[in-house]
């Protein structure tokens, strides 16, 4: 048996840590105010698992101290009614955070959705203001996924000055931002995809691997260079329907340096950064 001594990276741990610190904050904007920050989520539709990600974030905001509402809309809203929603929402100033859940029911424009949020109050950062802010350098907002895989990397003492990351995937939400924050950290960048060539020769170069394409298990010990850390974002299913990520962590593990585990790795970052951000958005008043 291989010994294993890889880092598994705890973003459970790191995430319990951030929420704590945004429960202070969160506790100071009621004593200076008299209100709490306030984060506004609006649903559409029935798909169970945008649900679970709803109840989390609802959770999230319960456990420090940050009033949320939830606007439950049917599968059959309009562009109209929706704008019309965000607009009232970005009108008040008892709002400091506005994120709507995507994916969005058929038909709708989920872009011309995000762009209607005031970009002071979208938490998400997937407004193309902050997006565009992002990669110039001057953010206001952090994307949730990306920030947080950050921290998980500076949190296991992973040096990214200098290092070669490679990223699989190029989605907005993902693949993109992580790309553009860990070149914002003087890393060497390379954003790989599904046309690229000769992918395990690109992933073996890397000194940070980030997968985040969501197939089960995809990646193995054959696409890992020794000692490499090893970021997995996927939210995938195995055979048995359990949940698990992209990477094969039992394989990974005997060659990695570091890895983060799915569940209790990127996700509840995830969240707590959507925390950090509403806190942001509060304090930006
Ligand atoms: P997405 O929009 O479907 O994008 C997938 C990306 O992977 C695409 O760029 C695609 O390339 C690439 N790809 C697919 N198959 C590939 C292959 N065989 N080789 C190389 N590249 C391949 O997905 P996403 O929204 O970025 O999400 C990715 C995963 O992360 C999913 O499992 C999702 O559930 C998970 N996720 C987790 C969190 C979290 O908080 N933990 C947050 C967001 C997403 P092309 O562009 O060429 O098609």
């Amino acid at each position: 048996m291989t010994e294993n001594k890889a880092n598994v990276i705890d973003g459970k741990a790191l995430a319990a840590k951030i929420r704590a610190e945004a429960a202070v904050e969160a506790g100071r904007i009621l004593t200076e105010r008299g209100r709490r920050p306030k984060l506004c989520v609006i649903i559409a539709g029935d798909n169970q698992a945008s649900k679970v990600y709803v109840r989390n974030k609802q959770k999230a905001c319960v456990d420090c101290g940050i009033e949320s509402e939830t606007v439950e809309l049917p599968g059959t809203v309009t562009r109209e009614e929706l704008f019309e929603i965000i607009d009232q929402k970005n009108g008040d100033v008892t709002v400091d955070g506005i994120l709507v859940q995507l994916p969005l029911p058929g038909g709708i424009d989920e872009k011309e959705i995000i762009a209607r949020i005031s970009p002071e109050k979208d938490v998400d950062c997937f407004h193309p203001v902050n997006v565009g802010r992002v990669y110039t350098g001057d953010p206001v907002f952090l994307p949730c996924t990306p920030a947080g895989i950050i921290e998980l990397l500076k949190f296991a003492g992973v040096e990214i000055k200098g290092a070669n990351c490679v990223v699989v995937g190029r989605s907005n939400i993902v693949g993109k931002p992580v790309g553009a924050l860990l070149l914002a950290e003087n890393g060497t960048v390379t954003i790989a995809h599904s046309k690229t060539k000769d992918l395990k020769k690109v992933t073996k170069e890397a000194d940070i691997l980030v997968a985040a394409i969501g197939k089960a298990k995809f990646f193995t010990k054959d696409y890992i260079k020794p000692g490499a850390a090893v970021i997995d974002v996927g939210m995938d299913r195995d055979e048995e329907g359990k949940l698990c990520g992209d990477v094969d962590f039992d394989d990974v593990i005997s060659v990695c340096g570091a890895i983060t585990p799915v569940p209790g790795g990127v996700g509840p970052m995830t969240v707590a950064m959507l925390m950090k951000n509403t806190i942001k958005a509060a304090k930006g008043k």
